[in-house]
């Protein structure tokens, strides 16, 4: 049964013997008057067999029926009465799917449960060797999800114009979009949390200056040899697709909300008016929460008022409200007249001031758009995980928001969250793997598998604890499952190459009790997506390849990945994560990178000899390039950091002549340059300031050989 490499895999499933052959266009049948759904899923099966000769020469006529138990006249056509039972048994979305050797049948026990049995289907046809057409294993599914709504979080802006523009799937159209929505019915995935964060990718008459409209940035131009710089302009904002694209997925079971700031990051509007900004006398105080907006001003509420109308006019099925995630708050007369206790804590001030702008905002959604949701993102700074703190704060918000931020990594403070707040509310957010992933400036990392050397070389005590990782993504998906949670929300703030993320929400949400390990499952879902042959190769060549970043090369461009502790002012939680950032200098250094660049040559090797083979489905062929160039790039920052440490050595010891460490120091900037070559011929958005590692580097290296090369004469 897992050689049929279905994601989600069914939760009952019986395969039978023989096949069924479908060598001609077979009879579809359907209901007399059939939901949107079905038709839907009908049009896509049809889709799927493309052309094939009206009739057999054996004359055997194929049926396919599909249909649910709530618009068939007469179920009993097509189900035994043991069958009607068991459905009528499971969740709406659940669907009953039998092939024999005449016929498939799907039964939804609504027309969405119809549509998902359909999307099995689709993945059991098989091309038929020799002859023309399709074969389709004879077996019984009867399948349903185990969690009613499974969300992914990906990205339509990220800060956009805030330090950064966009890659990947910021930077796409309607053709990719709806390449992406159709991926996420084909893994029943049946909700959006669509990130507007930064510039507006839409357009917004009443305020032009907070849509991302020729917004200056650089951008490496392989005709010129250099950098340029342009004006861009969202796609959606040139050519809007986003009605549109809503309107696509609701036809699918695929809801979409936007993922918005409460009041940070909306448009460009703190840009355009530093006055309706968060005001402190201490001007460096807030970093980089300095945009927040001010609640207190009237302007600021017009237009965040506004704001939220202009999404739900564009269609969004409702909004998730996220608090800035600091513990600096507004400081002006106002802000500390209102909202300040007598504590004069700011982070008990935010959540006062985004309680009355939560359910004045609740109330804008509720006239404009009576059925939209609203839902929230709060509570995040650790101190304030404590229960009984939680308890308190669920009647201060909106009575029927949804939680979409719950603690996921921690078992214990989760099954607190569902306490609090009752399973019916909680969204249960994952790890957060994958909202990391763009941190590693475009290098892969998903699994503690990848650490690097350096842990068991340099400092052998060490061990991984960094909690963002897929495994416990996974295990975010189940304990809410088990908990009976209403949703699962995954990251995927990412897409190419990074794929597993999201198929490990649509599978653990679905069905968490699959009946294999995570580990397993990895496999088996590279091999889903690129096939049996080289998606084992995938998996391993992206299970091996470790997590070096550039700032292992030379000690100046120390960058650890910025996550502020709101408390303490310092770095929360990286201990795992500055070990691929971290310059060492211990004896096993050299010895570990070694180590690494073999690793990752090896999965270079293996990813690029598929890439070059691969023609499947080109957005898998981008992937492929995504991990080849990361495989690339790591070997790079090897050799560079390799290198780099042998000219130290030399230097330390004295080494009477200077041509040696000036050889290596040559090497070493020869490699940290090839590593941006391949950042920059990738990559649209260089502002993007995790390249700042690469930069760094490079700069680094050129400062010490210039100053050999000064000292040779
Ligand atoms: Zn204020």
């Amino acid at each position: 049964m897992r050689d049929l490499y279905l994601v989600p895999y069914p939760q009952e499933m019986e395969t039978l013997a023989g096949k069924l052959l479908i060598t001609s266009h077979p009879v579809f049948m359907a209901p007399t008057i059939a939901d949107a759904k079905e038709r839907i899923a009908l049009a896509s099966i049809e889709e799927a067999l493309g052309d094939l000769p009206k009739r057999d020469k054996n004359g055997a006529k194929i049926e396919i029926r599909v249909g649910s138990m709530s618009t068939l006249k007469d179920v009993s056509q097509w189900l035994t009465e043991q069958e009607v039972l068991r459905l009528k048994d499971v969740s709406e979305q659940g669907y009953l799917l039998k092939a024999d050797r005449m016929a498939v049948t799907v039964v939804g026990k609504t027309p969405i449960g119809a549509l998902y049995g359909a999307q099995t289907l689709l993945q059991l046809l098989r091309l038929h060797q020799g002859r023309k057409g399709y074969t389709v294993p004879c077996l019984r599914i009867l399948d349903y999800p185990s969690i009613h709504k499974r969300f992914l979080a990906p990205v339509m802006t990220w800060y956009a114009g805030y330090g950064r523009m966009g890659f990947c799937m910021q930077l796409w159209g309607w053709e990719q979009w709806k390449w992406f929505v159709d991926w996420c019915l084909e893994h029943k995935v049946n909700g959006l949390m669509l990130c507007i964060y930064g510039y507006y990718p839409f357009r917004f008459d009443e305020y032009p200056e907070a849509v991302l409209k020729d917004l200056e940035m650089n951008t490496w131009i392989k005709e010129v040899g250099g950098e340029m710089t342009i004006r861009y302009t969202h796609p959606n904002v040139t050519n809007e697709f986003l009605p549109r694209l809503i309107k696509y997925a609701n036809e699918r079971g695929i809801e979409v909300h936007c993922y918005f700031g409460l009041d940070t990051f909306n448009g460009g509007y703190a840009m355009a008016h530093p006055e309706s900004r968060y005001f402190s006398t201490n001007d460096g105080k807030f970093r980089q929460f300095k945009y927040n907006l001010c609640p207190s001003r009237e302007d600021v509420i017009i237009y965040l008022q506004r704001s939220i109308r202009k999404l739900l006019d564009i269609g969004f099925n409702g909004i998730v409200f996220e608090q800035s995630e600091g513990a600096v708050f507004c400081e002006c007369k106002e802000c500390r007249r209102k909202y300040y206790g007598t504590d004069n804590d700011p982070r008990k001030a935010l959540h006062r001031a985004d309680y009355e702008l939560l359910k004045m905002f609740h109330q804008v959604i509720k006239d404009a758009k009576p059925d939209a949701t609203l839902g929230v993102m709060m509570w995040r700074q650790g101190s304030e995980m404590d229960m009984e703190y939680l308890k308190k704060q669920k009647d201060l918000i909106p009575h029927d928001a949804l939680v979409f931020w719950s603690n996921g990594s921690d078992y214990e403070q989760f099954v607190g969250w569902v306490e609090a707040f009752g399973p019916e509310r909680i969204m249960g957010q994952d790890a957060h793997s994958m909202a990391w992933a763009p941190t590693y400036g475009r290098l892969f990392f998903m699994f503690p598998e990848q650490y690097s050397n350096y842990v068991s070389f340099v400092d052998s005590s060490y061990k991984p604890s960094f909690p963002q990782n897929l495994w416990n993504d996974i295990r975010q998906y189940q304990q809410a499952a088990k908990h009976r949670c209403r949703g699962v929300t995954g990251f995927a703030f990412d897409w190419h190459g990074w794929e597993i993320g999201p198929l490990s929400l649509a599978q653990y949400g679905w069905n968490p009790d699959i009946p294999m390990k995570p580990r397993d499952f990895v496999e088996y879902g590279y091999r889903h997506l690129f096939g049996k042959e080289i998606g084992s190769r995938v998996a391993e060549s992206t299970l091996n390849l470790p997590i070096v970043l550039e700032s292992r090369i030379c000690e100046d461009v120390i960058k650890p990945v910025p996550r502020d502790d709101p408390l303490k002012e310092g770095l929360v939680n990286i201990t795992a994560l500055s070990v691929p950032t971290k310059f060492g200098e211990g004896k096993g250094e050299v010895k570990a990178l070694a180590a690494d660049l073999r690793k990752a040559q090896k999965s270079f090797h293996t990813v690029r000899k598929i890439r070059k083979r691969f023609r499947g489905d080109p957005h898998y062929l981008k992937s492929l390039t995504f991990l080849e160039n990361a495989a690339e790039r790591t070997m790079k920052i090897c050799r560079a950091a390799i290198d780099y440490r042998k000219a130290l050595q030399l230097e330390k010891a004295k080494h009477p002549r200077a041509d040696p460490i000036i050889k290596y120091l040559t090497s070493a900037l020869d490699s940290a340059e090839d590593n941006y070559r391949i950042v920059r011929e990738n990559n649209f958005d260089l502002t993007e300031e995790f390249f700042d590692r690469a930069r760094g580097s490079i700069q680094t290296i050129k400062k010490r050989l210039e100053k050999w090369m000064t000292s040779q004469g």
